[in-house]
């Protein structure tokens, strides 16, 4: 017997109708790429994401279509996140700080129809899009007086689309299994991999993101994603934003801590979320200066695992509650996010920080396990270490254009972490599988080693990669980078890990670098490192 209730699709245009409905005149604020504020709500978006959904189904798109995107976090961006997948069209995101070569691989792997892009990107564009053969229209997100000159023919202005589609629609009702978005992996190992959402995966993601203990979002809220929209959908912010009505302060490409701050001051941030190396921009920025946030309560840190050094800053100094939370694209991406239980309340400052910097529990909908080298099942007591797996509706089944192929192990994903988990279910990433240094049949985690390093007053940021040994396979070295006119030297280095890692875990040597290489998602590259140090003769 069927249950009575309505059927209704889980579809992402309802998100923003019930944004406009209820809380339409709530603002989104985006920092352009000419540098101004700008300033909308979310009845004007949903207003000319309808004219722009309308201008492209009167130009033949189709359900299905991908059309790409190569734009920072902005009020336009966020039109299309609705426009393209409202009208059942798959809004495929691209990473603007990959290769031409590589995007234009990406392009044709998507087989996309129409590139949007931002002003900034012309360069990009000129330089990939006549690889693209499948590339009919593009149009750049400005209006037709800054047009920039462009190497390829046909450019539209995105102004201009907006003008020629009427604001009256209906967004159709289609199957909530429907594709919607689609992203690439930033492909460390080989190709990259698209992964398609689908409506209801984005909405079920969207329902228990905002939930207390992940995002903890409301309406009285003001969040900045620092996190890109190119990056895994700036984690799902801009369609939890909707859902409960908050407003959002888009930071376009100024991404440093000046113009971050600058932002959190200006328009009242209560919440962000980005990756570790953003943030230690900004404390940079707000320890040599001496300021404070004074509206700034939370920051979600993810990506890469967030040092405790950090999180103790922003915690004891700043009075920024941390929220560190776990995930992949595969994941849409949230895997668990650290939310404390009531039992946790009894614990010292130090052991809630110690807590917190585990990447924290799965939330309703996610399911868990570690296993051994065999495939075993390995216990939740905080010890034993295994690849990490993971299933639920908004985690990845199969890669775009690989019908051939399955990722899953037994139905389960299979993420490449290597972690423990506690009885309560707390994940602790220890490692990425590659990233991990086996030495002498045992295993150092390279996070651990570098959540050291980072605690060293004079360490402004460090990786630990492995390097071959004739007899222990491989040795942990590590690079560092000092604070701007910081004294450090090798030795005091390698002193600093004595009273606080077993001997054999301590690297064998330290390099000082100028910079650590960034990925393109801004995570430490340590493919690079590796490339650059790899055979760095050990002492
Ligand atoms: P890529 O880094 O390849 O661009 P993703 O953005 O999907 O792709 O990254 C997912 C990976 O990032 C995870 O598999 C994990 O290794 C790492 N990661 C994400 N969040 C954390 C975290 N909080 N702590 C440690 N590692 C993390």
């Amino acid at each position: 017997m069927n249950g009575l209730m309505m059927q209704e699709s889980l579809l992402i245009s309802s998100l923003i109708r019930y944004a406009d409905r209820f809380h339409g005149d709530t603002e989104i604020v985006s920092r352009r790429v000419e540098g101004d504020i700008h300033r909308t709500n979310y009845r004007e978006i949903h207003a000319r994401a309808k004219r722009i959904a309308n201008a492209l189904l009167a130009q033949g798109v189709k359900p299905g279509d991908r059309i790409a995107t190569l734009a920072w976090n902005g009020y336009r961006h966020m039109e299309l996140y609705f426009a393209i997948s409202g009208i059942g069209a798959v809004m495929h995101t691209i990473n603007p700080r990959l290769h031409p070569g590589q995007i234009a691989w990406i392009a044709n792997d998507a087989a996309d129809t129409w590139l949007f892009y931002d002003i900034t990107f012309q360069p990009l564009v000129d330089a990939f899009a006549g690889q693209c053969p499948t590339l009919g229209r593009l149009v750049a997100m400005t209006d037709k007086a800054h047009l920039p000159a462009s190497k390829v023919d046909g450019v539209i202005a995105y102004e201009d689309l907006v003008e020629a589609g009427s604001p009256e629609l209906e967004w159709p009702d289609f199957d909530e299994n429907a594709a919607s978005s689609l992203c690439y992996t930033s492909g460390t190992t080989g190709n990259p991999k698209g992964v398609l959402y689908s409506h209801r995966s984005t909405l079920l993601h969207t329902m228990m993101g905002v939930s207390p203990d992940v995002l903890g979002l409301s309406a009285s809220d003001v969040i900045l994603p620092v996190v890109p929209m190119f990056h895994v959908n700036a984690w799902g912010v801009p369609y939890m934003a909707a859902l409960t009505g908050a407003k959002l302060v888009f930071p376009g490409p100024a991404l440093d801590g000046a113009s971050l701050y600058e932002l959190f001051e200006a328009e009242g941030v209560t919440v962000s979320a980005g990756v570790p190396t953003v943030w230690q921009g900004l404390l940079n920025h707000v320890m040599q200066k001496g300021l404070r946030f004074s509206t700034m309560r939370r920051t979600v840190v993810g990506g890469s695992a967030c040092p405790p050094a950090m999180l103790a800053k922003f915690e004891n100094e700043y009075d920024v509650q941390v929220l560190h939370a776990w995930g992949m694209t595969e994941t849409s991406p949230i895997g668990s996010a650290c939310a404390l239980k009531p039992k946790h309340r009894g614990l010292s400052h130090e052991q809630i920080l110690a807590l917190k910097g585990k990447q924290g529990r799965p939330p309703y909908g996610v399911n868990i396990r570690i296993v051994g080298d065999e495939g075993e099942d390995l216990p939740w007591d905080d010890e034993a270490q295994g690849e990490l797996l993971i299933k639920g509706p908004w985690v990845l089944r199969r890669y775009f254009n690989r019908e051939d192929e399955s990722p899953l192990l037994d139905g389960w994903f299979p993420t490449g972490d290597v972690c423990t988990i506690d009885p309560d279910g707390y994940i602790h990433i220890t490692d990425r599988s590659k990233d991990v240094i086996k030495s002498g049949g045992e295993w150092i985690s390279s996070i651990d080693i570098e959540n050291i390093a980072m605690a060293h007053p004079a360490v402004a940021m460090a990786a630990c990669i492995a390097v071959p040994h004739p007899k222990w396979d491989e040795r942990p070295l590590l690079v560092v980078v000092k604070r701007p006119d910081a004294e450090l030297g090798r030795e005091e280095m390698l002193a600093w890990f004595a009273d606080k890692v077993a001997k054999w875990q301590i690297p064998d040597d330290v390099v000082f670098a100028d910079a650590i290489p960034l990925g393109a998602t801004g995570k430490m590259l340590k493919t690079a490192l590796r490339d650059a140090y790899g055979k760095h003769p050990l002492p």
